[in-house]
Protein backbone atom coordinates (compact mmCIF):
# COMPACT_ATOMS: atom_id res chain seq x y z
CA UNK A 1 0.00 0.00 0.00
CA UNK A 2 1.58 3.35 -0.87
CA UNK A 3 1.40 5.85 2.05
CA UNK A 4 -1.00 8.01 0.57
CA UNK A 5 -3.97 5.46 0.10
CA UNK A 6 -6.30 5.20 2.88
CA UNK A 7 -6.44 1.69 4.24
CA UNK A 8 -9.54 -0.26 3.49
CA UNK A 9 -9.38 -3.49 4.57
CA UNK A 10 -8.85 -4.43 8.77
CA UNK A 11 -5.60 -6.60 7.59
CA UNK A 12 -3.99 -2.91 5.67
CA UNK A 13 -5.43 -0.59 8.65
CA UNK A 14 -2.41 -2.85 10.73
CA UNK A 15 -4.84 -5.74 12.39
CA UNK A 16 -6.77 -6.39 15.10
CA UNK A 17 -5.46 -3.53 17.14
CA UNK A 18 -4.95 -1.10 14.73
CA UNK A 19 -8.94 -1.58 14.40
CA UNK A 20 -9.54 -1.40 18.89
CA UNK A 21 -7.59 2.21 18.44
CA UNK A 22 -9.22 3.49 15.59
CA UNK A 23 -13.10 2.31 17.40
CA UNK A 24 -11.48 3.70 20.61
CA UNK A 25 -10.67 7.20 19.21
CA UNK A 26 -13.17 9.82 20.57
CA UNK A 27 -15.00 6.89 22.93
CA UNK A 28 -16.38 7.66 26.17
CA UNK A 29 -17.21 10.97 26.38
CA UNK A 30 -20.23 10.66 25.17
CA UNK A 31 -22.17 11.13 28.27
CA UNK A 32 -22.39 12.56 31.91
CA UNK A 33 -21.51 8.64 32.42
CA UNK A 34 -18.42 9.38 31.47
CA UNK A 35 -17.34 10.55 34.25
CA UNK A 36 -17.75 7.45 36.45
CA UNK A 37 -15.40 5.28 33.81
CA UNK A 38 -11.77 4.97 35.44
CA UNK A 39 -10.56 2.82 32.78
CA UNK A 40 -11.81 2.24 29.48
CA UNK A 41 -10.86 0.42 26.15
CA UNK A 42 -7.42 -0.50 26.07
CA UNK A 43 -7.09 -3.07 29.14
CA UNK A 44 -8.59 -5.97 30.56
CA UNK A 45 -10.89 -4.68 31.53
CA UNK A 46 -12.87 -1.66 31.99
CA UNK A 47 -13.07 -0.07 35.30
CA UNK A 48 -15.91 1.75 36.42
CA UNK A 49 -16.65 3.63 39.75
CA UNK A 50 -20.30 2.31 41.62
CA UNK A 51 -19.58 4.09 44.52
CA UNK A 52 -17.47 6.42 46.51
CA UNK A 53 -13.65 3.68 46.44
CA UNK A 54 -15.42 0.91 45.31
CA UNK A 55 -15.22 -0.38 41.16
CA UNK A 56 -17.01 -2.57 39.05
CA UNK A 57 -14.92 -4.24 36.47
CA UNK A 58 -16.42 -5.70 33.32
CA UNK A 59 -14.63 -7.55 30.60
CA UNK A 60 -16.47 -9.47 27.66
CA UNK A 61 -15.10 -11.88 24.92
CA UNK A 62 -16.67 -13.73 21.74
CA UNK A 63 -16.18 -17.13 20.78
CA UNK A 64 -16.90 -18.24 17.84
CA UNK A 65 -16.84 -22.05 16.02
CA UNK A 66 -14.40 -22.32 14.03
CA UNK A 67 -12.05 -19.54 14.80
CA UNK A 68 -12.15 -20.05 18.92
CA UNK A 69 -13.27 -23.68 18.79
CA UNK A 70 -13.94 -26.91 17.05
CA UNK A 71 -16.34 -28.96 18.17
CA UNK A 72 -14.56 -31.81 17.13
CA UNK A 73 -12.10 -31.18 19.17
CA UNK A 74 -13.48 -29.78 22.27
CA UNK A 75 -17.21 -31.12 24.19
CA UNK A 76 -19.45 -28.73 25.57
CA UNK A 77 -18.77 -29.33 29.33
CA UNK A 78 -15.51 -27.76 27.90
CA UNK A 79 -16.29 -25.27 26.00
CA UNK A 80 -18.69 -23.97 28.78
CA UNK A 81 -15.68 -23.57 30.96
CA UNK A 82 -13.26 -21.97 28.90
CA UNK A 83 -16.10 -19.54 27.77
CA UNK A 84 -16.21 -18.31 30.72
CA UNK A 85 -12.60 -19.17 31.81
CA UNK A 86 -10.76 -16.49 29.37
CA UNK A 87 -13.43 -13.51 31.32
CA UNK A 88 -12.23 -14.37 34.40
CA UNK A 89 -8.74 -14.83 33.79
CA UNK A 90 -9.33 -10.88 32.61
CA UNK A 91 -11.09 -9.74 35.78
CA UNK A 92 -8.22 -11.89 37.89
CA UNK A 93 -5.57 -9.56 35.75
CA UNK A 94 -7.34 -6.50 36.75
CA UNK A 95 -6.76 -7.79 40.59
CA UNK A 96 -10.75 -8.30 41.37
CA UNK A 97 -13.11 -10.66 42.45
CA UNK A 98 -15.35 -12.29 39.88
CA UNK A 99 -19.35 -11.44 40.79
CA UNK A 100 -21.67 -12.23 37.98
CA UNK A 101 -21.76 -13.30 34.35
CA UNK A 102 -24.01 -12.78 31.43
CA UNK A 103 -24.19 -15.35 28.59
CA UNK A 104 -25.45 -14.76 24.79
CA UNK A 105 -25.45 -17.99 22.52
CA UNK A 106 -26.53 -17.90 19.16
CA UNK A 107 -27.04 -21.63 18.49
CA UNK A 108 -27.35 -23.62 15.03
CA UNK A 109 -30.97 -25.21 14.99
CA UNK A 110 -30.21 -28.91 15.49
CA UNK A 111 -28.13 -28.22 18.77
CA UNK A 112 -29.21 -31.03 21.09
CA UNK A 113 -30.62 -29.91 25.05
CA UNK A 114 -27.97 -32.14 26.00
CA UNK A 115 -25.34 -30.03 24.35
CA UNK A 116 -26.51 -26.80 25.95
CA UNK A 117 -26.86 -28.86 29.72
CA UNK A 118 -23.52 -29.53 29.62
CA UNK A 119 -22.35 -26.45 28.37
CA UNK A 120 -23.99 -24.63 31.11
CA UNK A 121 -22.62 -27.37 33.76
CA UNK A 122 -18.61 -26.25 32.70
CA UNK A 123 -19.59 -22.36 32.88
CA UNK A 124 -21.72 -23.33 36.31
CA UNK A 125 -19.14 -24.86 37.84
CA UNK A 126 -16.21 -22.82 36.90
CA UNK A 127 -18.32 -19.86 38.43
CA UNK A 128 -18.62 -21.65 41.52
CA UNK A 129 -15.46 -22.31 41.73
CA UNK A 130 -14.39 -18.44 41.55
CA UNK A 131 -17.48 -17.13 43.06
CA UNK A 132 -19.39 -16.00 39.95
CA UNK A 133 -23.23 -16.39 39.42
CA UNK A 134 -24.90 -16.38 36.12
CA UNK A 135 -27.82 -13.14 36.11
CA UNK A 136 -28.68 -13.13 32.48
CA UNK A 137 -27.53 -13.03 28.68
CA UNK A 138 -29.71 -13.74 25.37
CA UNK A 139 -30.67 -16.87 23.11
CA UNK A 140 -30.51 -16.30 19.41
CA UNK A 141 -30.28 -19.11 16.41
CA UNK A 142 -27.31 -19.07 14.05
CA UNK A 143 -27.49 -20.12 10.57
CA UNK A 144 -23.97 -21.87 10.72
CA UNK A 145 -22.26 -21.42 13.17
CA UNK A 146 -22.60 -21.47 17.07
CA UNK A 147 -21.21 -18.39 18.85
CA UNK A 148 -20.72 -18.25 22.64
CA UNK A 149 -20.19 -14.73 24.09
CA UNK A 150 -19.88 -14.05 27.54
CA UNK A 151 -19.68 -10.94 30.20
CA UNK A 152 -18.20 -11.13 33.38
CA UNK A 153 -18.64 -8.10 35.88
CA UNK A 154 -16.05 -8.19 38.75
CA UNK A 155 -15.57 -5.88 42.01
CA UNK A 156 -12.61 -4.12 43.26
CA UNK A 157 -11.63 -1.50 45.78
CA UNK A 158 -10.51 1.59 43.86
CA UNK A 159 -7.00 1.86 44.66
CA UNK A 160 -5.98 -2.01 44.87
CA UNK A 161 -6.96 -2.21 40.65
CA UNK A 162 -3.82 -2.72 38.78
CA UNK A 163 -3.77 -1.57 35.43
CA UNK A 164 -1.37 -2.19 32.69
CA UNK A 165 -0.01 1.17 32.48
CA UNK A 166 2.21 1.67 35.55
CA UNK A 167 5.30 -0.42 35.14
CA UNK A 168 8.65 1.47 35.27
CA UNK A 169 11.72 1.33 34.66
CA UNK A 170 14.02 -1.34 36.95
CA UNK A 171 10.96 -3.12 37.80
CA UNK A 172 10.95 -7.28 37.17
CA UNK A 173 8.69 -9.07 35.22
CA UNK A 174 6.82 -12.16 36.71
CA UNK A 175 4.85 -14.45 34.99
CA UNK A 176 2.50 -17.06 37.03
CA UNK A 177 2.28 -20.81 35.88
CA UNK A 178 4.09 -22.06 33.05
CA UNK A 179 4.15 -21.14 29.27
CA UNK A 180 3.37 -22.86 26.23
CA UNK A 181 1.07 -25.99 27.17
CA UNK A 182 -1.60 -24.23 25.45
CA UNK A 183 -0.33 -23.76 22.45
CA UNK A 184 1.03 -27.09 21.95
CA UNK A 185 -2.25 -28.68 22.92
CA UNK A 186 -3.54 -26.94 20.13
CA UNK A 187 -1.06 -27.93 17.67
CA UNK A 188 -1.30 -31.64 18.73
CA UNK A 189 -5.15 -31.23 18.76
CA UNK A 190 -4.84 -30.20 15.45
CA UNK A 191 -2.06 -32.26 14.03
CA UNK A 192 -3.74 -35.66 15.20
CA UNK A 193 -7.35 -35.07 16.92
CA UNK A 194 -8.34 -35.24 20.31
CA UNK A 195 -7.64 -39.30 21.23
CA UNK A 196 -3.74 -39.09 19.97
CA UNK A 197 -3.25 -35.51 21.29
CA UNK A 198 -4.20 -36.14 24.89
CA UNK A 199 -2.06 -39.75 24.68
CA UNK A 200 0.74 -37.70 23.94
CA UNK A 201 0.21 -35.10 26.24
CA UNK A 202 -3.11 -34.65 28.47
CA UNK A 203 -1.70 -31.89 30.39
CA UNK A 204 -1.14 -29.64 27.01
CA UNK A 205 -4.60 -30.30 25.69
CA UNK A 206 -6.81 -29.94 29.14
CA UNK A 207 -4.57 -26.10 28.93
CA UNK A 208 -6.06 -25.59 26.04
CA UNK A 209 -9.25 -26.82 26.53
CA UNK A 210 -9.81 -25.97 30.45
CA UNK A 211 -8.08 -23.34 31.13
CA UNK A 212 -7.74 -22.42 35.27
CA UNK A 213 -7.86 -18.62 35.70
CA UNK A 214 -5.60 -17.19 38.10
CA UNK A 215 -8.15 -15.59 40.46
CA UNK A 216 -6.73 -17.10 43.56
CA UNK A 217 -2.89 -16.13 42.34
CA UNK A 218 -3.82 -12.31 41.69
CA UNK A 219 -5.74 -12.20 45.10
CA UNK A 220 -2.56 -13.21 46.82
CA UNK A 221 -0.17 -10.54 44.44
CA UNK A 222 -2.07 -7.73 45.12
CA UNK A 223 -2.91 -8.37 49.07
CA UNK A 224 1.68 -8.87 49.17
CA UNK A 225 1.31 -5.38 47.68
CA UNK A 226 3.91 -3.94 45.22
CA UNK A 227 2.85 -5.26 41.64
CA UNK A 228 2.60 -2.16 39.52
CA UNK A 229 1.32 -3.40 36.12
CA UNK A 230 -0.65 -6.88 35.11
CA UNK A 231 -2.47 -8.62 32.32
CA UNK A 232 -3.13 -11.58 31.73
CA UNK A 233 -1.27 -13.84 28.85
CA UNK A 234 -4.16 -14.43 26.50
CA UNK A 235 -2.42 -13.76 23.29
CA UNK A 236 1.52 -15.08 23.53
CA UNK A 237 3.95 -13.26 26.03
CA UNK A 238 6.03 -11.63 23.71
CA UNK A 239 2.90 -10.14 22.34
CA UNK A 240 1.08 -9.32 25.40
CA UNK A 241 3.88 -7.92 27.11
CA UNK A 242 4.47 -5.57 24.06
CA UNK A 243 1.43 -4.02 25.21
CA UNK A 244 1.86 -3.91 28.30
CA UNK A 245 4.83 -1.71 27.60
CA UNK A 246 3.26 0.37 25.38
CA UNK A 247 0.54 1.60 28.16
CA UNK A 248 3.25 1.93 30.61
CA UNK A 249 5.43 4.09 28.18
CA UNK A 250 8.16 1.68 27.95
CA UNK A 251 10.60 -1.22 27.09
CA UNK A 252 11.06 -4.85 28.56
CA UNK A 253 13.57 -7.33 28.06
CA UNK A 254 13.06 -10.74 28.69
CA UNK A 255 15.55 -13.50 29.59
CA UNK A 256 14.78 -16.75 27.42
CA UNK A 257 16.66 -19.09 29.86
CA UNK A 258 14.26 -18.06 32.32
CA UNK A 259 10.82 -18.72 30.05
CA UNK A 260 9.12 -21.28 32.40
CA UNK A 261 8.46 -23.72 29.56
CA UNK A 262 5.64 -25.99 29.97
CA UNK A 263 6.34 -29.90 30.52
CA UNK A 264 3.35 -30.59 28.15
CA UNK A 265 4.99 -28.19 25.61
CA UNK A 266 8.32 -30.07 25.68
CA UNK A 267 6.57 -33.60 25.37
CA UNK A 268 4.54 -32.23 22.61
CA UNK A 269 7.67 -31.21 20.86
CA UNK A 270 9.44 -34.29 20.98
CA UNK A 271 6.01 -35.95 19.18
CA UNK A 272 5.38 -33.12 16.17
CA UNK A 273 8.91 -32.91 14.63
CA UNK A 274 10.11 -29.36 14.04
CA UNK A 275 8.10 -27.46 16.62
CA UNK A 276 9.99 -25.94 19.42
CA UNK A 277 8.36 -25.43 22.87
CA UNK A 278 10.43 -22.22 23.54
CA UNK A 279 8.19 -20.45 20.28
CA UNK A 280 5.09 -21.87 22.05
CA UNK A 281 6.12 -20.36 25.62
CA UNK A 282 7.25 -17.05 23.35
CA UNK A 283 4.54 -16.52 21.14
CA UNK A 284 1.70 -19.17 21.65
CA UNK A 285 -0.73 -18.12 23.42
CA UNK A 286 -4.27 -18.64 25.27
CA UNK A 287 -2.15 -19.27 28.87
CA UNK A 288 -3.78 -17.18 30.84
CA UNK A 289 -1.17 -16.83 33.23
CA UNK A 290 -0.42 -13.60 34.66
CA UNK A 291 1.66 -11.28 33.77
CA UNK A 292 3.15 -8.35 35.78
CA UNK A 293 5.80 -5.97 36.99
CA UNK A 294 6.99 -5.53 40.63
CA UNK A 295 9.42 -3.35 42.05
CA UNK A 296 12.57 -5.13 42.65
CA UNK A 297 12.21 -4.86 46.63
CA UNK A 298 8.62 -6.10 46.58
CA UNK A 299 9.05 -9.43 43.88
CA UNK A 300 10.41 -11.64 46.12
CA UNK A 301 7.31 -10.68 48.85
CA UNK A 302 4.97 -10.91 45.92
CA UNK A 303 6.42 -14.38 44.90
CA UNK A 304 6.43 -16.44 47.98
CA UNK A 305 2.86 -14.91 48.85
CA UNK A 306 1.17 -16.40 45.51
CA UNK A 307 3.39 -19.32 45.71
CA UNK A 308 2.33 -19.86 49.35
CA UNK A 309 -1.41 -19.15 48.77
CA UNK A 310 -1.95 -21.41 45.58
CA UNK A 311 1.16 -23.42 45.17
CA UNK A 312 1.47 -22.50 41.60
CA UNK A 313 4.61 -21.65 40.36
CA UNK A 314 5.81 -17.89 39.77
CA UNK A 315 9.00 -16.88 38.13
CA UNK A 316 10.74 -14.16 37.21
CA UNK A 317 11.33 -13.72 33.12
CA UNK A 318 12.83 -10.08 32.36
CA UNK A 319 13.40 -6.51 33.63
CA UNK A 320 11.37 -3.13 32.43
CA UNK A 321 13.61 -1.13 30.52
CA UNK A 322 13.31 2.69 29.48
CA UNK A 323 12.63 2.69 25.57
CA UNK A 324 10.11 0.76 23.87
CA UNK A 325 9.35 -2.42 22.78
CA UNK A 326 10.41 -6.47 23.59
CA UNK A 327 14.30 -7.60 23.26
CA UNK A 328 14.52 -11.08 23.79
CA UNK A 329 18.28 -11.92 26.17
CA UNK A 330 19.31 -15.55 24.12
CA UNK A 331 22.14 -15.17 27.13
CA UNK A 332 25.00 -15.75 23.96
CA UNK A 333 25.28 -11.93 24.44
CA UNK A 334 22.79 -11.21 21.27
CA UNK A 335 19.50 -9.54 22.13
CA UNK A 336 16.82 -9.70 19.51
CA UNK A 337 13.44 -9.09 18.62
CA UNK A 338 10.40 -11.31 19.45
CA UNK A 339 9.95 -14.11 17.04
CA UNK A 340 7.80 -12.58 13.90
CA UNK A 341 3.94 -13.08 14.09
CA UNK A 342 4.64 -12.91 17.95
CA UNK A 343 0.91 -12.68 19.29
CA UNK A 344 -2.38 -12.95 18.06
CA UNK A 345 -4.25 -10.94 15.44
CA UNK A 346 -7.36 -12.12 14.32
CA UNK A 347 -6.95 -9.91 11.08
CA UNK A 348 -3.08 -10.54 10.05
CA UNK A 349 -2.93 -14.68 11.53
CA UNK A 350 -4.71 -17.68 10.36
CA UNK A 351 -7.89 -18.57 12.10
CA UNK A 352 -6.93 -21.05 15.34
CA UNK A 353 -9.02 -24.08 13.68
P1 LIG B 1 -8.11 -9.10 26.18
O1 LIG B 1 -7.22 -9.88 25.24
O2 LIG B 1 -7.48 -8.78 27.48
O3 LIG B 1 -9.50 -9.72 26.32
P2 LIG B 1 -8.65 -7.37 23.95
O4 LIG B 1 -7.37 -7.34 23.21
O5 LIG B 1 -9.76 -8.25 23.48
O6 LIG B 1 -8.34 -7.67 25.49
O7 LIG B 1 -9.24 -5.90 24.05
C1 LIG B 1 -8.41 -4.81 24.41
C2 LIG B 1 -9.30 -3.63 24.77
O8 LIG B 1 -10.08 -3.22 23.64
C3 LIG B 1 -10.29 -3.88 25.88
O9 LIG B 1 -10.37 -2.70 26.66
C4 LIG B 1 -11.60 -4.16 25.14
O10 LIG B 1 -12.73 -3.84 25.94
C5 LIG B 1 -11.47 -3.20 23.95
N1 LIG B 1 -12.21 -3.65 22.75
C6 LIG B 1 -11.98 -4.75 21.98
N2 LIG B 1 -12.83 -4.81 20.94
C7 LIG B 1 -13.65 -3.72 21.04
C8 LIG B 1 -14.74 -3.21 20.26
N3 LIG B 1 -15.17 -3.85 19.14
N4 LIG B 1 -15.33 -2.06 20.65
C9 LIG B 1 -14.90 -1.41 21.76
N5 LIG B 1 -13.87 -1.83 22.54
C10 LIG B 1 -13.24 -2.96 22.19
MG1 LIG C 1 -6.49 -9.84 28.97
Amino acid sequence: MRPDEQPHTIRQLGGEFALIERIAQGIGKESDAASSLRVGIGDDAAVLRVSEGKVCIVTTDLLFEDVHFRLDWTDPYSLGWKAVAVNLSDIAAMGAEPTFAFISIALPKGTTVEFVDALYQGMRDIGARFGSVIAGGDTNTSPDRMVINVAQLGEADEEKVILRSRAVPGDLILATGTLGDSAAGLALLRQRGRAEAEAVSLGSVRAHLVPVPRIAEARAGVRAGGITAMMDISDGLCGDLAKLCQSSGVGATIHAAMVPVGSGARRAATALPGSDPLQWALSGGEDYELLFSASPERTEAVRSAIIEATGTPVTIVGSIREGEGVLIDNGNGTLTPPPSGSGWDHFTDDAAA
